[in-house]
């Protein structure tokens, strides 16, 4: 959102923990809570045909027409909300919605443990998508530019391929996460003929991209979101993904500006904002 790819202007955050402090329905207050993005009507054509993710006229926390959560307080429907179990500390807790998106991938297509599996770019979404898709017992591989990326991909038992180690034309599914052209020029060389490209990135501006060899190759490409809360939640209640690994720091809100730039140094995956 700070390189411009979309046109908001508010208060930014969307990844947070939280307590209620208010709410029509009173036991919701005290409760700590993650929160569902996307504030959607219940009345379109998305909505009523169970596309609510796609509500044509949602508003998405910090990023469409609603202010986000690096403030004191923020608002969200009581529908949008997740009560935290008690076993989960904030620092996983406030994982909820990236692990969310990764876990779409699996929502979205079915991974079998025969496959090949690729995932390109090992960032914040990167790592958790890397995680999730390794409990599906894949053949799985994850390109990673940054020793640091290369580190944490492998402490979790992984395995790291180098942008030179890829052979064309060989995985059945190859993710997307780098939000670069480069990686997806790599992810696209990557996928086998009739594979499954998966796009879990956005990109800055537009792309150029070879549509001809996409046709050519009967290539599936999957856009891929918002995903299921509930699931995450589960999956790191028991211990089954871990993202604190990522945490590089964290700041208190009046020093948001210092916790941008340190997010903004190489290698760094996450940076917490305490308030
Ligand atoms: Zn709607």
């Amino acid at each position: 959102l700070v390189k411009g790819y979309y046109p908001y202007t508010g208060i930014l955050g969307h990844e947070f923990v939280g307590e209620v402090v208010e709410a029509q329905d009173a036991s919701w207050i005290g409760r700590r809570v993650v929160g569902e993005i996307n504030v959607v009507c219940h009345r379109c054509e998305q909505c009523r045909n169970g596309r609510p993710t796609h509500c044509e006229n949602r508003t998405v926390l910090g990023i469409v027409r609603r202010d986000g959560t690096f403030a004191e307080y923020t608002q969200l429907p009581l529908t949008n909300l997740h009560r935290v179990p008690d076993s989960l500390p904030d620092e996983l807790a406030v994982f909820t919605e990236p692990l969310a998106a990764a876990l779409e991938i699996q929502q979205q297509i079915q991974i079998k443990p025969a496959d090949r599996v690729l995932v390109v770019g090992a960032g914040r979404l990167g790592q958790l998508i890397a995680q999730t898709l390794a409990l599906t017992g894949c053949d799985l591989r994850v390109v990673a530019r940054h020793v640091r990326q290369q580190e944490l991909v492998r402490a979790r038992g992984l395995k790291v391929l180098s942008e030179e180690e890829i052979q064309p034309w060989r995985w059945d599914v190859v993710v997307e996460a780098t939000g670069s052209p480069d990686g997806f020029s790599l992810a696209r060389q990557a996928v086998r003929p009739r594979g499954t490209l998966v796009m879990k990135s956005t990109y800055q501006g537009e792309m150029s991209v070879n549509f001809s060899s996409i046709v050519v190759d009967e290539i599936n490409i999957v856009g891929s979101r918002c995903g299921p809360f509930e699931p995450a939640l589960r999956l790191m209640e028991s211990r089954q993904v871990d993202p604190t690994v990522l945490i590089s720091d964290e700041f208190k809100l009046d020093e948001a500006l210092k916790a941008f730039e340190r997010a903004a140094q190489p290698g760094v995956l996450k940076v917490l904002v305490e308030i």
